[in-house]
Parts: structure tokens; sequence; C-alpha cells
């Protein structure tokens, strides 16, 4: 509000004629989730629920995302005992009210789902809270999971199929690029979790044309972040198929996403699929989702799971970052990239590494691509898998040629 407040003094400054000019806002960082379930699909919170953690918690943008569906129209949630308890609907009419919380008994006992545009009015104030519409397109191929993040779209997205999981990347893919050329929003889409069920290899990564952004990071217990001994992990796959990216395919940059994937809102630690546990800071102009988008497009965003960066700085010829440090918390800054020539055990090698709270890494013009990677000495406080520390991701540079 503040912010706000200041903008609208130069405003009226300048229409006093008291000086010059007042120049736009400067870009700042905003927190958001860009992953997140409800009872809307398979998530055990109600919509007001979810969307109230993350306004407790500071985010400033939260995307829905359920899996083939918007939170629009009317549904009715049955009160079973199952995902929503008698309990869990005391709670939501204590917390909310009574008024906020619509229930009938027949033809049985249901609660009716609130709706984007009731969460919009009850949650969102400009400048501060931010709710974008998206969708889980939710696909497969054959047993192979298949599933595609669509953030600011106004209308469902229907899974497209294809022929094999990389046809169904790409059908799915063009399928959301028509519909962003139909509403005219700025419209994003990042592959979830190549990981889970094993559904998308380090080659169909690197081939997937429209789409330029993975999960890198998500907070599901089922999505093998870290790979196994014949999978890559998300770090690996990363450089591995930003490589044949740029070497082969001439498809060029991949965006990393954290994201929380949140499915559980009533039982906590891990295993469970919480919400807080890896997000994006984005750095926009203004709260507005098209902004957010355009800002996530042109690399000015950053993924992480508690490491705060004061700023970042992807130059043509380096890479510079600042880190908001914690009292008692160490930080090490590692530059990873590729080298032209590389054999084939040289990919993704740490290039340089510094210790403390600010980071440099000037070009050499031998690099593919560099990227960086904040690591912390503190424990992420409900981790994905245990040990976890706090982390943050810094975007791929990929210098002219
Ligand atoms: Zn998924
Ligand atoms: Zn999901």
């Amino acid at each position: 509000m503040k912010r706000l407040a200041l903008f609208a003094v130069c405003l009226a400054l300048y229409g006093a004629a008291l000086i010059p000019a007042c120049s736009a806002p400067a870009k700042r960082w905003f927190k958001g989730n860009t992953h997140t379930h409800t009872l809307w699909s398979d998530g055990n919170g109600a919509p007001e629920k979810v969307v109230s953690f993350y306004t407790e918690s500071d985010y400033d943008f939260l995307v829905l995302s359920d899996h083939n569906r918007l939170s629009e129209g009317e549904h009715w949630f049955p009160v079973d005992g199952k995902r929503l308890t008698e309990e869990k609907l005391a709670e939501l009419i204590e917390t909310f009210g009574a008024e906020a919380v619509e229930v009938r008994d027949e033809p049985r006992r249901e609660m009716r789902l609130q709706t984007l545009d009731e969460l919009r009015a009850r949650f969102e104030a400009p400048g501060e809270f931010l709710l974008i519409q998206g969708e889980e397109v939710t696909d497969s191929w054959e047993d192979f999971p298949v599933h595609i993040n669509a953030i600011n779209i106004d209308k469902v997205i229907e899974p497209t199929h294809g022929d094999s999981v990389g046809d169904t990347i790409r059908r799915n893919m063009e399928a959301i690029t028509a519909e962003a050329q139909r509403s005219g929003r700025e419209v994003l889409a990042h592959l979830n979790h190549p990981n889970f069920g094993w559904g998308v290899t380090v080659a169909e990564v690197a081939a997937m044309p429209l789409e330029r952004f993975f999960e890198v990071y998500n907070g599901h217990s089922s999505v093998r972040n870290y790979g196994d001994a014949e999978h890559a992990s998300m770090d690996a796959l990363w450089d591995e198929a930003l490589v044949i990216r740029i070497e082969d395919n001439n498809l060029g940059m991949l965006f990393g996403v954290a994201t929380d994937d949140s499915h559980d809102y009533y039982s906590w630690g891990v295993g469970k699929t919480n919400p807080g546990r890896g997000w994006v800071m984005v750095q926009a102009a203004t709260l507005e989702a098209n902004d957010i988008v355009r800002a996530m497009k042109a690399g000015d965003f950053y993924a992480s799971t508690g490491v705060v960066l004061g700023d970042v700085q992807r130059g043509a010829t380096s890479i510079a970052l600042k880190i908001e440090a914690q009292e008692g918390v160490s930080y090490t800054t590692q530059f990873i990239g590729t080298l032209r020539g590389h054999g084939p055990g040289e990919v993704g090698v740490l290039l340089a590494e510094k210790q403390g709270t600010e980071a440099s890494y000037e070009f050499s013009g031998e690099e593919l691509y560099v990227r960086a990677k904040v690591l912390s000495s503190r424990d992420h406080p409900n981790p994905y898998a245990a040990g976890d520390k706090e982390v943050a991701w810094i975007q791929p540079v990929i210098p002219a040629r």
C-alpha cells in the first residue's frame, strides 16, 4: 500500500507541476506459486482454505491449477467423511463465516465450492495479492503422465492426447498456444514433474517445441526430483536438456520453476504434499497477470525453496547476484554450465563457486550457457525430502555466438 500511496503523491505533485515528471514504479519482486490443487480436483482443501494459506504466508500471487478444470460453475462437494468431513466443514464456517460456506442436505450433505470469482472478491487486493487462473492440463501417453500447467487462461483446455510422450507435449502446447492467441492474454505453460511416473525423459524435454519452462523443483512427494540410478535429477535434466536444445535442436532456452503442487492442507511433513515448499520470485513492474507472465517469459524470475535474492543481473557477459542473508545462515553460489566442445561427461559442470552473500561470474566466451544455484546452510522447514536445505535456482543465460 505504501508504494501505491507514494506513487499517488508523485502523480499529485506532477499534476501541480511541482516536479517535472514521475518515473514509472520500479520493478519489484513478487512471490508466487503456480501449481496448486483444491477440492475442485484432488486437493483436500476447500479453495478458500487453500488461498488463505498463501495470503497468510505472504505470497503475492497464486495460480489455482486443478486437473483439467477451472474453479467455475456450481459444484457441490460431498461432506462424506472422506476429503471433506463435518469437522473440516465446521472449521471452514468458523474461519470464513456461515454466510460464506453454503451447505445443503438434499439430495445429500454437500458444500458448494467457491468459484474463482468469489475467491477474487474475498482475497484479491490491488498490488497486494493476485489470483491467476490456471489449469493442470493432465494428459498421458500409455502409462506415462504428461502434465502441463497453463497459466493465465480464461477457458478450460481439454487434453489433446498424442501418439507418443513427445507428441502429447507438442499437441497440448499447440492447444495452449492457440488458446493464448484466441484470448489475447500472456499465457505461460510449464511442463510439470518430468520424473513423476518416469513420464518424460531428458530427450523429450530437450525436444519440446513451444515449451520453454519445466519444474526444476516440485514439492509433491511422488515426483522424484532427485531421480535415481537410471534417471536424471531435475538439476541434471536441466543441464542435459539445455545442451541438446542449444547444440542439436535449435530450441534454446529452458527455464526452471519451483512449485508446491500442493494437495494436502491438513497433515504436514515429509511424504505429505504441502503448500509453502517451493515458489517463484518474479521481478515485474506491476502485480498483474499479463505482467507477471511477460516477466517470466523474459527470464526475470528465480525459483526458490527459501533463499531470498535482493538482486539478480543476467547480462550478456556475466551473471551477478546478491543474497538477502538470514542471520546465522551461510551461502554458497554455484555457477553451473557446459562449455563448447565438451565431452559426454562434461555437461552441467561446476564452473565456479563463491561463498558469501554476493557472487558474480564473467563468461569466458566458451560457455554454451551458464546458470546459478544458491545453496544455503539452512534446513528447509518442511522439506520435500529429509535433509533438504533451502536453495535458489537462477535462470540460465545463453551467450550469443
Ligand atoms: Zn501433475
Ligand atoms: Zn499437480
